[in-house]
């Protein structure tokens, strides 16, 4: 965990927020600002900068991330309609929390 980084804090659990999953290694919760009518960000607890620093030891928090964000687009009821998984890379890429995540976003009529 990292003292300065606020998706730390909020993974484990030094700032109090609503969890919509929960397991021992990743958190997934509503963002503050949703680009779309659902809009959750999926969260490993451990601290990783962003893709780019990710090792082959962290492999299976990646591939638990992506089955994480499928279990809650289904939770959510928008797995038929269908939905984005993005990941941010670095100022560049649109990141702007310097803690991986990835972001479910859909929900849209269309
Ligand atoms: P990035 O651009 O780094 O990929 O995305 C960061 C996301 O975190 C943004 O969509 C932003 O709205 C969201 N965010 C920033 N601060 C907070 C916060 O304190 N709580 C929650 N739930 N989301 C946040
Ligand atoms: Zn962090």
């Amino acid at each position: 965990m990292s003292d300065d980084c606020l998706f730390c804090k909020i993974a484990n659990k030094k700032i109090p927020s609503e969890f919509l999953y929960e397991d021992d290694t990743i958190v997934a919760f509503r963002d503050i600002n949703p680009a779309a009518p659902v809009h959750l960000l999926i969260v490993p607890k451990q601290h990783i900068r962003s893709i780019n620093d990710l090792t082959v030891d962290d492999q299976a928090i990646v591939s638990r991330l992506i089955m994480v964000a499928k279990q809650m687009a289904r939770q959510q009821g928008i797995d038929k309609s269908g939905y984005k998984l993005l990941f941010n890379v670095e100022k560049g890429g649109g990141q702007v929390i310097f803690h991986l995540h990835l972001h479910l976003i859909g929900g849209w009529k269309r």
